[in-house]
C-alpha cells in the first residue's frame, strides 16, 4: 500500500472508530496533509529512550502551528467515542508517557520529515532583550534555545544536565539540574504559556490570566493541555564555567556539604556556586558513565587509590559561573568557597570550559555512548524525591545495601534542592520538607551476559528499592513518574489528588491527552 492509501486508511479508520461526521467538502480533520503513517513516523512514535514499552499509534501529526494541533484534539473532543491524542516531544520518557495506541501522536520536535511536512511554519525563538524572556514553540529542543539566546548575550536561568530534550516535556515534569537550588525547576522560570487543552481551545496563561491553567500544566504530566508557547525567563549568559569535583568517603560529611552550599541561595550578595551536583560511585566500574570522561585521561583516578568506606564514595560536582569582567577574581572566589567544603584533600578536580560546552556536556557523553552502541539500549531509569531527614537511610540500605558493590551501568545522581524554589500551585508533588534530594538511577541495561547489568536485574533492584523505601517509611515522590494503577497516582499525589482530579475535570474531561501516563481511563 503506498503511504497516501495508508493515510487515507487511517483517517478513515479513525473516523470509524470515532464516529466523526464528515461534511464532505471539507478536508477530513482539517489536519490532513499534516498526517502521516509512513511507517519511519509510526515506528519512531511508538518508542521511547526508555525502550522497555511498544504502542503504536493510527497517526503521527507533523504540526504546523498551535492552531493544526487544536484542530485535532477538536476533532477527539467533539467525536464518540472520541480518539487519544498524545505531544511527544523529543521521545526522552522511560516508560512509553509520549505513546498511544487508540489515537495521533503528535511530533512536537519533528525530525527532517517533521520539518518538511509542517514545522517549518514555525517561528524560531524570539529573544525580547528588554524584558530578558524568550518566547519559544512547546517543541523546541533547549539545545536550540541556548544557541538562539546566546545570540543575544543571554540563556535562560535553570537547566536540564540533557539539553535535547524539549521545552514542552520537561514543562510537563520539572525540569531539574544543579542551579535549581538557586533558580528553581524549569517550570519555576516560565512567564506565559500557549496551551491547547482536551476540548481542543487554545488559551494563553500565566500568574495573572488563565492562571488555574498555567499552574495545571506545569508539572501536569501532559494531562491538561498540549504546550505550544513557552514564555521562559533569561539572564546574561556567563561566558565561561569553573567546574569541580571533589570526593568524600563519609555520607554524611558529603551531604552535609551540599545542603550548606544550597543554603546560600538566599542572600543575592553572598557568594555560592551557580551548580551543586553529585553522584554516587559503587564501584569500581566508573567506565560507561557519563560523568565519567571527566576524570581522565588528565585526570585518572582509581577508586582503590582514594580509599572509600564499603566500597562507596561521593562525588560533588561544583560550577562557578565567570565571564571577562569577573576572570580576575574567579580563582579567590572559588577558593574562599571550596575552603567551607570537607573532601578527601588529595581529590580535587577540576576544568574550565565555554558555558555553552558545560550545558551541553551529556550530549557529548551520549556520542560516546552511541559509537560503542551503548546509548540504544533499555533504561530501567528509577528517579526519586527523598526528604533530607532520611537521606542516611538511603544511603545504608540502597547506595551500601541494594546496589552493593554491583558494577553500574550509567550514573547515580544525588543533589539537593530547596522546596522554597518549587510553586506549590502547579501540579509537581514534592516531598514535605524544605530541602529533599534527587536520587537518580540512571542506568542501562546491557545484553553482555553479565547477569548484575541485565534489564530482568536492574528492575527487580528498582522494585526493592521502592519496596525498602515503603517499608522504612521514608516518604519518596518519584519524579518523572511511572504507575500504572490510579490508586497508585491517587498515593503519589496525595493532598493535591483532588485538585489533579478537578483539573483534569475541566481542561481534559473526556481523558484525551496523554494516555502513555496512565494515570485516567481513557475514553474507550
Ligand atoms: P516526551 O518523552 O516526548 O514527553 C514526556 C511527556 O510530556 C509525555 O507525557 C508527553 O505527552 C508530554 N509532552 C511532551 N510535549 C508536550 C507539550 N508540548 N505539551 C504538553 N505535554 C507534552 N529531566 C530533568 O528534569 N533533568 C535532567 O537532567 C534530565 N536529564 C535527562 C537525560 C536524558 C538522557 C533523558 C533521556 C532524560 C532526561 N530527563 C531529565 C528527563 C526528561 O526531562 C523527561 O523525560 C522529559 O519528559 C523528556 O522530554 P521529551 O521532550 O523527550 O518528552
Amino acid at each position: 500500500m503506498t503511504s497516501k492509501l495508508l493515510l487515507t486508511f487511517a483517517i478513515c479508520r479513525l473516523i470509524v472508530t470515532v464516529g466523526l461526521t464528515v461534511d464532505p467538502s471539507e478536508p477530513l480533520l482539517g489536519v490532513d496533509d499534516q498526517l502521516s503513517v509512513d511507517q519511519f513516523d509510526v515506528e519512531t512514535a511508538s518508542l521511547d529512550f526508555g525502550l522497555l514499552t511498544r504502542a503504536e499509534p493510527m497517526a503521527v501529526l507533523h504540526p504546523g502551528s498551535a492552531e493544526d494541533i487544536a484542530r485535532l484534539v477538536r476533532a477527539a473532543y467533539i467525536s464518540s467515542p472520541g480518539f487519544t491524542v498524545s505531544a511527544r516531544g523529543h521521545g526522552h520518557s522511560i516508560n512509553g508517557q509520549a505513546q498511544t495506541s487508540n489515537g495521533v501522536v503528535i511530533e512536537m520536535s519533528g525530525g527532517s520529515k517533521g520539518r518538511r511536512l509542517g514545522l517549518r511554519k514555525l517561528d524560531k525563538p524570539q529573544v525580547s532583550i528588554k524584558e530578558k524572556h524568550v518566547d519559544v514553540w512547546g517543541g523546541e529542543l533547549w539545545i536550540d534555545v541556548l544557541r538562539r539566546t546566546l545570540e543575544h548575550g543571554l540563556a535562560p536561568k535553570s537547566w536540564t544536565d540533557y539539553l535535547y530534550l524539549s521545552v514542552g516535556g520537561t514543562l510537563s515534569n520539572g525540569g531539574i539540574s544543579g542551579q535549581a537550588f538557586n533558580h528553581g525547576p524549569q517550570i519555576s522560570n516560565v512567564y506565559e504559556l500557549d496551551v491547547v487543552t482536551g476540548k481542543g481551545e487554545l488559551w494563553t496563561c500565566s500568574e495573572e490570566e488563565n492562571s488555574e491553567l498555567f499552574h495545571a500544566v506545569l508539572g501536569g504530566l501532559g494531562q491538561f493541555g498540549i504546550i505550544t508557547r513557552a514564555r521562559i525567563a533569561l539572564e546574561p549568559a556567563p561566558q565561561r564555567v569553573r567546574w569541580i569535583r571533589v570526593l568524600y568517603s563519609n555520607f554524611s560529611t558529603f551531604t552535609r556539604d551540599q545542603e550548606d552550599l544550597i543554603s546560600l541561595h538566599g542572600n543575592p550578595y553572598s557568594q555560592k556556586f551557580d551548580y551543586v551536583e553529585g553522584f554516587v560511585i559503587v564501584d569500581e566500574g566508573l567506565i560507561n558513565n557519563w560523568r565519567s570522561s571527566f576524570f581522565s585521561p588528565r585526570n585518572p583516578v582509581k577508586i582503590s587509590s582514594i580509599g572509600a568506606n564499603g566500597g562507596v564514595l561521593y562525588c560533588l560536582e561544583i560550577t562557578k559561573n565567570y565571564d571577562e569582567a569577573t576572570a580576575d577574581t574567579i580563582d579567590q572566589e572559588v577558593e574562599a568557597l571550596m575552603k567551607r567544603l570537607n573532601f578527601i584533600p588529595s581529590s580535587v578536580f577540576t576544568t574550565d570550559l565555554p558555558y555553552i560546552d558545560f550545558l551541553d556536556r551529556v550530549h557529548k557523553a551520549e556520542l560516546k555512548l552511541r559509537a560503542k552502541g551503548l546509548w540504544e539500549v533499555p533504561h530501567p531509569w528509577l528517579n526519586l524525591f527523598v526528604p533530607k531527614s532520611r537521606m542516611a537511610d538511603v544511603d545504608r540500605g540502597v547506595f551500601k545495601g541494594i546496589l552493593g558493590n554491583n558494577k553500574t551501568s550509567g550514573p547515580i545522581l544525588i543533589y539537593p534542592m530547596n522546596k522554597s524554589k518549587w510553586d506549590q500551585r502547579s501540579s509537581v508533588v514534592t516531598p514535605d520538607e524544605d530541602v529533599f534530594y534527587l536520587v537518580a538511577l540512571l542506568r542501562s541495561a546491557l545484553d553482555n551476559g553479565e547477569e548484575t547489568q541485565s534489564l530482568e536485574y536492574l528492575t527487580n533492584q528498582n522494585h526493592k528499592v521502592l519496596r525498602f523505601c515503603d517499608d522504612a517509611g521514608i516518604k519518596v515522590k518519584q519524579y518523572l513518574p511511572h504507575y500504572t494503577t490510579q490508586e497508585e497516582w491517587r498515593d503519589h499525589f496525595g493532598d493535591k489528588w483532588d485538585q489533579f482530579s478537578r483539573r483534569k475535570m475541566e481542561f481534559d474531561p473526556r481523558h484525551i491527552l496523554a494516555t502513555g501516563q496512565r494515570i485516567f481511563n481513557p475514553p474507550f
